[in-house]
């Protein structure tokens, strides 16, 4: 397989992902890591982004705790004290990654075949979207802001929700190129 040259970090899915995981600084955490593989402290991580050295082992917790992140533990003789060295698995960010969107792209398509039979209404602001018989049942204003709610343009939805499931697809498909 072709190795890629890429940095999955550079990837916007995977920041993305990362940031729903466990927060905007994941994304810095990975990228040195993948930078200097397996050979980064939690402290010089923490030197490194500039935050508190708590803040990252909290980061490092939940990569590690979703198969992420992996360490190794090593003892300083001088001091006694243990360092921490950790490292990424970059596939098993895309392999989780592409559990996620497999599910988003059934989730859309499960959507998107109740869309074909149903009509909508949605409210002037577009915060909501109902089949008619629930939209008559709030008598067609906005359960969210009290707008009048109107009969949606079906073609417009389903080109919508097109759009939506194929740029997944893409993207899954990009994903695979760098598993
Ligand atoms: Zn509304």
């Amino acid at each position: 397989m072709a190795k890629a040259s890429k940095k999955i970090s550079e990837f916007s899915l995977v920041q993305g992902y990362l940031t729903r995981l466990s927060g905007g600084l994941a994304v810095g955490v990975v990228k040195i890591c993948e930078r200097k593989t397996g050979s980064v402290t939690d402290e010089e991580l923490a030197k490194k982004l500039k935050v508190k050295v708590t803040e990252v082992r909290t980061i490092l917790n939940r990569l590690h705790y979703a198969g992420i992140a992996c360490y190794k533990k090593t003892k300083n003789r001088k001091t006694g004290w243990y360092s921490y060295t950790w490292a990424i698995k970059p596939r098993r960010v895309i392999e989780l990654l592409l559990e996620e969107q497999a599910k988003e792209i059934e989730k859309l398509e499960s959507k998107q075949r109740f869309e074909k039979d149903y009509t909508f209404f949605i409210c002037k602001d577009r915060c909501s979207t109902f089949p008619f018989e629930i939209a008559a049942e709030y008598q067609f204003k906005c359960p969210a802001c009290g707008k009048t709610m109107d009969l949606a343009d079906n073609e417009k939805m389903a080109k919508g929700r097109n759009k939506q499931i194929s740029d997944l697809k893409k993207e899954v498909e990009e994903l695979r190129k760098i598993s």
